[in-house]
């Protein structure tokens, strides 16, 4: 049978142009990756054959070969792993295949310079093997199948398959090295490069040169040694090949317990949030081993998903080899090393909360609102992470405990006070803060998705309720603050009353109620909801995604000491004031919406009012 050819995927064609045609300093990574995936091959067969013992049979000692053969201008390099069958060929290597390349191709904004870097901080798996070669054979052959596949290219838009002649288990790739890849012929070179970033791999390493054969890695699972013997450098490269990430992770976790359980945890966070952070199915990543032999990186139970943002390793000796992915749900082995990763995990950030808070602060900046999850979903550890919980408030810049929130409340404020929205600035804003704001009162801002909901879920801290400044009644009359002189006066209360009953006349089944208040100082009126009801920014959010069909009708609040509403007051008393008022009832109202970010339901209602009004001002 006769090679076919197949044209690459366009983003694959795209992403292997700017690869082979980019400037990049550290060419040398591509070896990186490509043992990286050799490893990764060596790791499935290794668990396929825990069922299927026949396919490890043949070649059981699982490894990788670098052979670099000076007068062919080539570099080999072969594994005895899972191997890829002719579809998984094409599938695998002609399309972006997996998270970090496509994380990678995302983020190209078409700036050469940029998108250099990117290959440094994403790392572009097999087709890195391109900055290096100018073509690249890769001969495959999937452990339990016959036939061997063929799969080549030189990286321009196309690649050809067909079938391979008698070949080992395994994957093979032959790099057919550029004229100024010479470099990565020399034995010498291939030790240090191999050193330096793949010395962790679990799996022997082997170089074939100067016709002998010896293993250049340490080839001992990295989190089986002890710490003092990985040095930063190296727990760093490790972090790169298991979270398929090119930061630097923001804290490295390494223990080890013993006793009547025993397994080793070499966990990190990341210095960066991860691409799929907020993906709905909110995936953990962590891989489990048992006894140095990956099991999955696909266990829902080993972390609960307000740790997602965690990479690492977790090997255990206290489940059995050929424990299935079935047999991990409900483990309770696997139960008590959850327990025993989120007291660790927690245990860390509370002692990076306190003995380096800027450094705590990046943290946050990156999972506080993944953290948050917690709050809402695990009552066992909800004081804690409301410890550890840090807000943007009216204070001031910087990002605030709760510890700091009532150190600072006033006397006679018994409520943790809150506003949320989509983001700072609209916050910062909002109406209903401005008696706050006047009486020196702090409310914390709230920006994050499920701010509404572990709010709903947890009520208090330490005794103080959370309060919404945009629900309920405001009950600033009773914290003491800044002086009441300087207001202006409020309208007379008859009259106040007058208007008040008017508006509500005018606006009928479009408000819940109309009242007064002593939360607003600069505008007029501002919407809330009732206290039982949804809290405005909570419906919103609920409305968009459809899970909620109509929410209830909002208060209007006015502002007694607004020269406006003092006017409207005064008016309110006067003969034939209600058909003149209406007009401004509903102004007012929409106006309120406006400020809240809300729709105005009739638009032509609300131009026609406008005008009439505008008319009657000039
Ligand atoms: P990644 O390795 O991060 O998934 P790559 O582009 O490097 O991305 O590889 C794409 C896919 O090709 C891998 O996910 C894997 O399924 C397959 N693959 C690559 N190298 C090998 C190999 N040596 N043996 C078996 N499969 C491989």
């Amino acid at each position: 049978m006769t090679d076919q050819s197949m044209q690459f995927q366009a983003e694959v064609a795209r992403l292997l142009h700017i690869v082979t045609h980019s400037l990049y300093s550290q060419k040398e990574i591509f070896l990186r990756e490509l043992i990286s995936n050799a490893s990764d091959a060596c790791d499935k067969l290794r668990y396929a054959a825990l069922t299927q013992p026949d396919l490890l049979a043949d070649a059981p000692d699982l490894r990788v070969i670098l052979t670099p053969d000076k007068a062919a201008r080539t570099l080999t390099i072969a594994d005895n792993g899972i191997g890829m069958n002719r579809e998984e060929l094409i599938g695998n290597l002609g399309t972006i295949a997996r998270s970090g390349t496509e994380a990678f191709t995302t983020q190209l904004s078409g700036d050469a310079a940029r998108d250099v870097n990117l290959i440094g901080q994403f790392g572009v798996g097999f087709y890195s093997a391109f900055m290096v070669a100018d073509k690249v054979e890769v001969t495959s052959r999937k452990a339990g199948e016959a036939q061997a596949w063929r799969w080549t290219s030189d990286g321009a838009g196309a690649f050809t398959i067909g079938e391979a002649g008698d070949a080992p288990r395994g994957t093979k790739i032959v790099l057919h090295l550029r004229k100024e890849a010479d470099e990565y012929l020399e034995p010498q070179r291939l030790r240090t490069i191999v050193k330096t970033y793949s010395d962790h791999i679990a799996l022997p390493i082997r170089l074939d040169a100067d016709s002998k054969e010896e293993t250049i890695n340490s080839a001992s699972a990295l989190w089986t040694r002890q710490k003092s013997e990985i040095t930063e450098d190296q727990y760093k490269e490790f972090y790169h090949h298991v979270a398929h990430a090119f930061d630097d992770p923001w804290l490295t976790l390494h223990t080890r317990a013993e006793g009547k359980l025993d397994y080793t945890l070499l966990l990190f966070v990341p210095g960066q949030p991860p691409m799929d952070l907020f993906n709905p199915q909110r995936k953990a990543h962590l891989r489990l081993y048992v006894k140095r032999v990956f099991i999955t990186d696909d266990c829902e139970d080993l972390v609960p998903s307000w740790l997602r943002f965690l990479r690492g390793v977790v090997d255990s000796a206290d489940l059995p080899l050929n424990v299935s992915r079935e047999m991990l749900q409900h483990n309770p082995v696997l139960a008590r090393i959850r327990q025993a990763i989120v007291r660790r995990v927690v245990g860390e950030l509370e002692k990076k909360a306190e003995k380096a808070p800027e450094d705590y602060a990046k943290f946050w900046g990156n999972f506080g609102a993944v953290l948050k999850e917690g709050i809402y979903e695990d009552v066992e550890h909800r004081d804690r992470l409301m410890k550890l919980a840090r807000f943007r408030s009216t204070h001031g810049e910087g990002l605030f405990s709760l510890a700091d929130y009532l150190g600072r409340m006033k006397e006679g404020q018994d409520a943790i006070y809150t506003v949320s929205g989509d983001s700072l600035e609209g916050l910062q804003k909002s109406p209903q803060l401005e008696g706050f704001r006047a009486k020196g009162v702090e409310v914390l801002l709230l920006t994050d998705a499920v701010d509404d909901f572990w709010l709903n879920a947890v009520r208090e801290f330490e005794g103080k309720q959370f309060r919404s400044v945009t629900r309920g009644a405001a009950d600033l009359a009773t914290i003491a603050g800044a002086t009441d002189e300087k207001k202006p006066e409020a309208a007379p209360t008859a009259q106040l009353a007058t208007l008040v009953a008017m508006f509500k006349q005018a606006l009928g089944e479009a408000v819940k109620d109309v009242r007064e208040t002593d939360r607003l100082t600069d505008s007029p009126v501002c919407l809330v909801a009732a206290d039982g009801d949804l809290d405005m920014h909570l419906a919103r959010m609920l409305k968009l995604h459809k899970q909620l069909e109509k929410d209830s009708p909002r208060i209007l609040e006015i502002n007694p000491r607004h020269p406006l509403i003092r006017r409207l007051a005064e008016r309110a008393g006067e003969a034939g004031a209600a058909d003149a008022l209406s007009d401004v009832a509903h102004l007012l109202l929409d106006q309120a919406r406006i400020v809240e970010g809300e729709p105005v339901p009739d638009t032509s209602a609300f131009a026609r009012r406008l005008a009439s009004l505008a008319e009657k001002a000039v």
